[in-house]
């Protein structure tokens, strides 16, 4: 998998990543050489802390079979480094106040509907989640 329940934090998930020995690069997912420095076998096991800001994000009005729309797609530019794309939970998706810089934090639940059996992360905005 490419998070863990009970992230370093110890208060949210966390997602496996790597992070070059050699000159520092954290990415995600989780990879063997450096896509930086180009060292081979130089990535060690790095866990991204989950928190972070919304880069960009779009309200989807369609889906793939098992989503329940309209559900909200965002780029998370994490606070350690990569920018992953995850789903955003809010209440009223073609309502909901959001805007680019607005901080998130990881959460783990299901892929598409709530009925779905695919877990996975998403992110909550840090207003929703105190
Ligand atoms: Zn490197």
């Amino acid at each position: 998998m490419n998070f863990v329940i009970n992230g370093d934090s110890g208060d949210r998930p966390g997602l496996r990543g790597s992070r070059c020995a050699e000159c520092g690069e954290v990415v995600f997912p989780a990879v063997l050489d450096c896509p930086s420095c180009l060292a081979t076998g130089s990535m060690v096991d790095h866990q991204l802390e989950g928190h972070g800001e919304i880069a960009n994000f779009t309200v989807a009005e369609r889906g793939p079979t098992g989503f329940d729309v309209p559900y909200v797609q965002a780029w998370v530019r994490l606070d350690d480094g990569p920018t992953v794309f995850g789903i955003l939970v809010v209440n009223d998706p073609s309502n909901a106040q959001l805007a680019h810089g607005q901080p998130v934090t990881i959460t783990i639940g299901p892929i598409g509907s709530p009925a779905s059996d695919v877990m996975g992360w998403q992110f909550v905005p840090d207003a929703v989640t105190k």
